[in-house]
Formats: structure tokens, sequence, C-alpha cells
């Protein structure tokens, strides 16, 4: 049989995903074989967890932080909106009967997955022209029974920063008598934000719990998702009891987990953290400002990229022909261009996307 081998990033324009760095996937090999998800029996690998965990805390304005390397953002969001109904219904004065989530259209469809799986309402509202949150329609849609606002800090179409201190001070003036949690979603957007000014973290304003993924920008090797919480008792709400285990109890969505993914991470935090990093994101953010600012000389119309993300309208017929020239490209949901500048992704490929963009134009 003939050995599969995986496509080239060579022309993926549309992923969040990239190579991982090198000590990435040296220290994933390393650790095949070993699964986070029983840390008393797979202590080497529940050491690098806690290394990661402190790193990501760093990263995030949160020195004392709570959390794990979950499979992805799909997890941690769920892990997050988890915690909160688990919160709610112990904590309250009276617990929600139909708790509900208020989020930006724009947030992640993690959300839809999250509100499904747990039995509570999704309540998504406009974004404003900017695509952020619009503060008075998330005003207008919070009530008593709301027990987390959502902010996206880094979103996955536009690459928008929604207010954070001001979704944290709206979700604290909530009417009835519980507390409102207040969750962002930095999965992509995390590892390029310390390097902006930007208010998104724990630091910067008063947030219960964070989704920041390795296996995006970090350049881990996936699978490798962040679920960070502010206060113990957050984990300890999604705690479990695990008899036959050697560890007592669980907080994590998944049992069997990849210690490739939690050593990956670690090994990327520790080499990255903050110049690798700093310097990534220098080089990302010029490269989506040059392909912004060429595709705007060629009269399309572009979205001004805040973080390395450039979304343009572009003819049907000229993305069909990009994409028929092998270039993975996607589409935002009322159909723009979407280019991901991810690590992978340098002048010179494009370059060469500009060039067949002029070619398939004429
Ligand atoms: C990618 C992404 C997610 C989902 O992460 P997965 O690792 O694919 O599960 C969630 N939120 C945002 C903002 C994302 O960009």
């Amino acid at each position: 049989m003939q050995r599969a081998v995986p496509q080239e990033f060579d022309r993926v324009l549309s992923s969040m995903c990239t190579e991982p760095h090198p000590a990435a996937r040296e220290a994933a090999v390393r650790f095949l074989a070993t699964n986070p998800g029983d840390p008393a029996t797979y202590q080497s690998v529940a050491e690098l967890e806690n290394r990661a965990v402190d790193a990501l805390g760093e990263l995030t304005g949160l020195p004392e932080a709570h959390g794990y390397v979950a499979s992805g953002g799909t997890e941690a969001n769920i892990q997050a909106v988890r915690a909160t109904r688990n919160r709610a219904r112990d904590e309250w004065p009276d617990a929600p009967e139909t708790p509900n989530v208020v989020a930006p259209e724009s947030v992640h469809f993690s959300f839809q997955k999250a509100a499904d799986v747990l039995g509570v309402e999704l309540r998504t509202v406009p974004v404003d022209e900017e695509y952020r949150a619009d503060l008075d329609a998330v005003r207008a849609s919070l009530d008593a029974e709301t027990i987390l606002v959502v902010g996206v800090a880094g979103s996955t179409e536009y690459g928008r920063v929604d207010p954070i201190p001001e979704l944290a001070a709206l979700a604290d003036d909530t009417p009835g008598d519980g507390r409102t949690f207040v969750h962002v979603d930095a999965a992509w957007g995390g590892f390029a934000l310390p390097f902006t000014d930007h208010a998104w973290n724990f630091a910067h304003a008063d947030v219960d719990t964070m989704t920041i993924d390795p296996h995006k920008m970090g350049q881990a090797v996936v699978p490798a998702g962040g679920f960070l919480a502010r206060e113990r008792a957050t984990l300890d709400a999604l705690a479990v009891d695990t008899p036959y285990l050697e560890s007592t109890s669980q907080a994590t969505l998944t049992g069997t987990r990849s210690g490739a993914g939690v050593a990956g991470a670690a090994a990327a935090l520790e080499t990255l953290w903050p110049d690798g990093y700093r310097e990534q994101f220098e080089e990302s953010m010029a490269d989506a400002e040059w392909l912004a600012d060429e595709l705007r000389a060629r009269e399309f119309d572009v979205v001004d990229p805040e973080l390395p993300l450039v979304a343009a309208s572009i003819p049907d017929s000229l993305f069909d022909a990009l994409r028929d020239a092998g270039w993975r490209i996607s589409r935002t949901a009322t159909g723009e261009l979407r280019v991901v500048c991810m690590p992978h992704v340098t002048r010179e490929m494009l370059r060469q996307f500009v060039a067949d963009v002029d070619s398939f134009s004429n």
C-alpha cells in the first residue's frame, strides 16, 4: 500500500491551524503514549500540563490560573458554559429555570453545540458596523436568567475584538439577584493580542473564564485547546468523581486525553512566549496589511484587518478560479474571501496569490 502523505501548507489560506513549531512536534512525539486524563498515573505529562496552564495564565493576565489543556476551543467553550450553568444552579438564590447565554452573532458555532448539549438558551445579538458586539443590543437582551455574557477576542470571521471591559460592566448590571459570569473566547486571537493595545484579558476586566487555543496561533500540535478560569470553584463545578482511576476526580469533558497535545503546547509556550510569538505576530500582521493594501489597490472592498485576518469581496468567478488553482480559501457568511495569515503564510505565498488574482481577473 502506498504511504499516505498530508497536504502541504503552501496554498492553505483558510485554516486557523498551522505547522507546529519543531519543539512542539518533537515533544508531542515523545509523549504520544501518555494520557493526562489520569494525572496521578501519568505524572510527567501532568507536570507539563501545569506548566502550560501557568504559561497561559501569564499570557492572559492571570498569575494563579486554573484550567487545563482541552481538545480545542469547542471543548473549552462548552466547559465555560457548563461550569457557569452549574455554578448558577448551585449558587444563585433561586436557580434559573431556563438559563440563557448572551453573545454577539459573531460568536463561534461551538456555542450552538454548547447550548444544545447543555440545555441553555443561546441569545445571539447583532454586531455593530465594525463587526463587534453591539453594547445596546447586548444590554437589551440581558434578563434575570442570564448566567453568562460572552465576548469574542479575535472573531473567527473578521478577527474582531469585542469591547470586553464594557461587556463585563454590562454583565455586572444584569437584572436579577444571581451573578452573571463573563467568558472571553480568544481561541484564535489569544496569542496575538498580548502584542496589541486591546483590553481583552483577565487583568483588563472582570473576566471569569477564557478559551485560548495553543493549536491555533500558539503553534502547538493538534489537539491543544486552552480552558482557563479565575476561580478554583469554576473547575470544581465541572468535576465528577472517578472511581477506578488513580486520580479521584476529573474536570475535563473528555476522559482519555492526548499527552502529545499537552506536551506540544507546553513546549511551544516555553519556546515562543513571549518573543517568538511577538515576532510572529508582527510578521503576520504586516502580511495581512500588505494583502489588504494589494486587494484595495485592485478596487476590491476590504475589511480592515485588526488582527492577521483579511476579508474582501471578490467576484464568485475569481473565487472559483483561485480554488481551482489549488488555493485553500474560504468565505465569510456573507460570501467574502477570508484569508487567515497564520505562521505558515509567508509574504512570498501572498505574492503568488495576488499574482493569481491578477491573472484570473483578466
Ligand atoms: C477556532 C475557534 C473555536 C473552536 O476551536 P476548535 O479548536 O476548532 O474546537 C472557537 N472559538 C473561536 C473564536 C475560534 O476561532
